[in-house]
């Protein structure tokens, strides 16, 4: 796990074992379990990652809390100087990183290399706290002054999806860190090797031993990470389904909680919308990381005559080279769920105009094409749940305020977007839609660093936003400071 990642191509290379990594060392976990990491572009086993366990959290723990003072102590400043030099090791790594990125999850190198880009702009914000983290002071009244200093929570834990194994961490640890915590973060089991070479970045920029641990494994470690007391508050990034159950488990132990979940991104098409920039746009949100982000476009409600869009967008989808554009699937279990979905919708009568299922990428590994379903309905499973694959099923509607009535019945609300050329439409669909982030002719409306990442509703369970600003408040605490040091002719020595 600590040694380099040699690739620079796809050609499969085997990485070892991800183990923990606990008070600067790498360490087996204690129940000797592992379970092998596979390259899905390969299909093929590239090393193998232990499953921890209570035991190695209690360890874990101990380290963070050995550390945590120390850390804490140090100005607000220095921590974020330490965050400056990580960023200019990320940037030295970037080429190992992306492709370490890429073969662990199946993505193209082009993603993999944007994935830890935007890592870096989220150590970009930390490095900032050094200068817009500082807390409030107001004069209350004659000689009174309130002030808020933002303090450390302590030790605190993370964690993770598959889809972006590098940039996830970075939603959380740039603030955590910076605000003076020590952090453990728990990987997703099918990506775990980056986490630890994040790990020896971490330590090389400066971060003391046991303020970064990395404990890996399943659902054993994240309930243990719920359930120990001293742990004080859970990041987690993943599937509604997980998300709902740890932010009730994290809750009940009376952790703060953020868990952001599952996806089923609405796209809208109006008859005035650019045909070029929608068509271009549609095809790359549903089909980027092969579908596999929580920001991909899943449902595309077609309103009104729309269908040269709509022509476009089956043209453009059907140029997509596999390996070269677009990246593998995740599993043999991604890969039955997700043309389940087609079968299924195909069956309930969805025309299927671009049909991914029998398509071949290289190297053996799970592929599935893009795919577009037309003609569904809305209790067809493929237009409401979510299917974590480069699959768009189209409705067609008459109205806006159809499309409209159609998105905000979906339970999550993560991300959405309509495409148009009428500013009165965008600003009608903007205050109606049911999500979180929303784009104008951005099918991926991702808000960037210093704006917050978060979705609504079953999107998501806890109060604010991962990233920006609003990381910076989940991570710390306030504490209000009420002074009084003028000389007040009321008062005397004793009163
Ligand atoms: P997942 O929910 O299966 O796993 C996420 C994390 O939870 C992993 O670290 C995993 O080990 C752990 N986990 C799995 N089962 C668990 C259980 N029973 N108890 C406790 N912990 C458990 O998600 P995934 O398949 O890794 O990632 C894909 C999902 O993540 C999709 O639903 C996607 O929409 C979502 N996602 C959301 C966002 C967002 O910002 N909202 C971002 C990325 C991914």
């Amino acid at each position: 796990m600590s040694k380099p990642f040699t690739a620079r191509s796809y050609a499969f290379t085997e990485q070892g074992d991800a183990l923990n990594w606990i008070g600067g060392k790498f360490v087996p976990a204690a129940s000797g379990q592992t379970l092998p990491v596979e390259n899905p572009r390969h299909a093929r086993a590239m090393g193998r990652v232990v499953l921890s366990g209570p035991a190695d959290i209690e360890a874990a723990v101990q380290a963070a809390h050995a550390a945590r003072r120390e850390w804490a102590a140090m100005p607000v400043r220095e921590r974020a100087d330490i965050f400056y030099r990580l960023k200019s090791l990320l940037l030295r790594d970037l080429e190992e990183l992306a492709w370490l990125v890429s073969h662990e999850n199946g993505k193209t190198y082009a993603e993999g290399r944007a994935s830890v880009e935007k890592a870096i702009e989220c150590v970009e914000f930390g490095c900032a706290l050094g200068n817009v983290g500082a807390g409030e002071q107001l004069d209350v009244s004659r000689g009174v002054n309130c002030r808020v200093d933002h303090e450390p929570l302590g030790v605190v834990a993370g964690v993770s999806p598959f889809n972006f194994p590098l940039m996830v961490c970075m939603w959380m640890l740039p603030q955590a860190l910076v605000g003076g915590n020590a952090f453990l973060l728990k990987p997703s089991e099918v990506v775990p090797f980056s986490a630890g070479r994040l790990a020896l970045l971490v330590k090389e920029a400066g971060v003391p031993d046991g303020v970064f641990n990395v404990v890996n494994g399943g659902a054993d470690a994240v309930n243990a990470l719920c359930d120990h007391p001293s742990i004080k508050a859970v990041g987690f990034v993943g599937s509604t389904r997980v998300g709902r159950m740890v932010y009730a488990r994290g809750s009940a132990t009376g952790k703060t909680m953020l868990c952001l979940g599952g996806a089923k991104n609405h796209l809208m098409i109006v008859p005035d919308a650019d045909r070029s920039l929608t068509s271009s746009n549609v095809v790359a949100s549903f089909t980027g990381c092969a579908g596999q982000r929580c920001m991909a476009a899943s449902v595309l409600l077609a309103v009104g005559n729309v269908d040269a869009i709509l022509g476009d967008i089956v043209t453009g989808a059907g140029k997509i080279r596999l390996g070269e554009d677009m990246g593998a699937i995740i599993s043999k279990a991604a890969f039955d769920r997700i043309t389940g979905y087609i079968d299924d919708a195909e069956r309930r009568g969805a025309k299927v105009v671009l049909d991914g299922r029998k398509a071949k990428g290289p190297d053996g590994g799970y592929w599935i094409g893009p795919t577009i379903l037309d003609h569904c309905t809305r209790d067809m499973p493929s237009a409401t749940e979510e299917i974590f694959g480069p699959v768009l099923s189209i409705l067609r509607v008459k109205t806006l305020d159809e499309a409209l009535a159609i998105e905000n019945a979906n339970p999550y609300g993560n991300a959405a977007c309509i495409y148009t050329t009428s500013g009165a439409v965008a600003n009608y669909a903007t205050a109606r839609l049911e999500a979180g982030m929303v784009g104008v002719n951005v099918g991926v409306p991702v808000p960037r660093e210093p704006f917050g990442f978060g979705g609504w509703n079953h999107s998501k369970f806890g109060a604010g936003n991962m990233t920006g600003y609003d990381g910076w408040r989940f991570w710390t605490r306030p504490r209000k400071v009420t002074t009084k040091w003028a000389i007040q002719s009321d008062t005397t020595w004793m009163g």
